[in-house]
């Protein structure tokens, strides 16, 4: 097996939160979920990993969340390594 492929490991991904009230309050804020990378696209190359959308499992608390196309990025709907930290 590549060592470099990333199917089955563990990244961070950010949830989007719920939608937020007239108040600004929200009743789930965005937060930080650890996630299983699920598929790769067919043409991923590990020597860039971070510029790829990646298919994930997210693990909430409370349940399972499957996403695909997932972009890199720190905000709401992206997912990052853990080493490089976690916005909220
Ligand atoms: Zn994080």
């Amino acid at each position: 097996m590549d060592r470099n492929n990333p199917i089955g490991s563990t990244v961070h991904y950010q949830s989007h939160g719920t939608p937020v009230r007239e108040d600004g309050t929200q009743a789930h804020p965005s937060k930080c979920r650890a996630a299983i990378v699920t598929a790769v696209p067919d043409n991923y190359d590990a020597t860039d990993r971070d510029t790829w959308d990646l298919s994930l499992a997210v693990l909430n608390p409370s349940g399972l969340f499957f996403d695909q196309g997932v972009p890199h990025g720190p905000g709401p709907g992206g997912w990052h390594e853990p080493y490089e930290g976690c916005a909220d």
